[in-house]
């Protein structure tokens, strides 16, 4: 089990990533959208980190599904409600101990939210095209030492893979074929959020 301090380095080390990659996500939302992908991030990992004490003094299910709260309220855009649906989903299913089988069941639905709230699949140029895979190479996954590495392989290939895909969802989706020869925004901070989480559970 996570003890409280661990869970807050968990839940610090996410924010932080994900805001030390603010111009980065910014860049490539200005390539193929609006150009606010890294202060949507920013804004709402700067609510998770106002309340980092608060968050880790909750049951891990309950710290997930507050996260998935501050995203809600703070994302906006697209991202936001998707975010939001996958951490509220993912909350919601995990166990307070989770071990690899419940978390790849509970990611799976989360996936699934997701989708459903987006009205997408993997394949359109999103976020959906790093959580798919993931979600994948968790349910396909055993637990060995090298597991986090493998996963985190997925995930960075997966986002790089989005570079040659045709936007069919989201704000890319109106550049048609311009759309392809940039990274999706989504798929890179899915990338770097499961990154992040990893490298603070090993
Ligand atoms: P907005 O497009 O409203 O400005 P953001 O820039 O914060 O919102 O987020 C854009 C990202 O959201 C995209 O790069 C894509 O990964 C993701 N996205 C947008 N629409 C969808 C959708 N319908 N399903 C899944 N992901 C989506
Ligand atoms: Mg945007
Ligand atoms: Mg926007």
């Amino acid at each position: 089990a996570l003890t409280s301090e661990q869970l807050k380095r968990l839940i610090e080390t996410l924010a932080n990533t994900v805001i030390a990659e603010t111009e980065r996500l910014t860049a490539l939302d200005q390539a193929i959208g609006d150009g606010d992908h890294g202060l949507n991030m920013k804004r709402g990992f700067e609510a998770v980190l106002a309340d980092l004490d608060g968050l880790s003094r909750k049951p891990l299910p309950d710290a997930v599904k507050a996260i998935g709260t501050h995203l809600v309220m703070k994302v906006g855009g697209a991202s936001g409600p998707l975010y939001g649906s996958l951490f509220l989903t993912l909350g919601k299913e995990l166990p307070a101990e989770p071990g690899l089988a419940e978390f790849a069941t509970a990611f799976d639905a989360a996936f699934a939210a997701v989708k459903a709230r987006g009205k997408s699949d993997v394949g359109q140029k999103t976020m959906l095209d790093v959580l798919g895979p993931v979600r994948d190479a968790l349910a396909a996954a055993s637990p060995d030492p090298l597991l986090g590495d493998r996963i985190k392989r997925v995930a960075t290939e997966a986002a790089e893979a989005t570079v040659n895909m045709k936007a069919i969802r989201g704000r890319a989706s109106f550049l048609g074929e311009r759309s392809i020869g940039h990274m999706d925004p989504g798929a890179c901070s899915s990338a770097l959020m499961i990154s992040a989480v990893i490298d603070c559970l090993e």
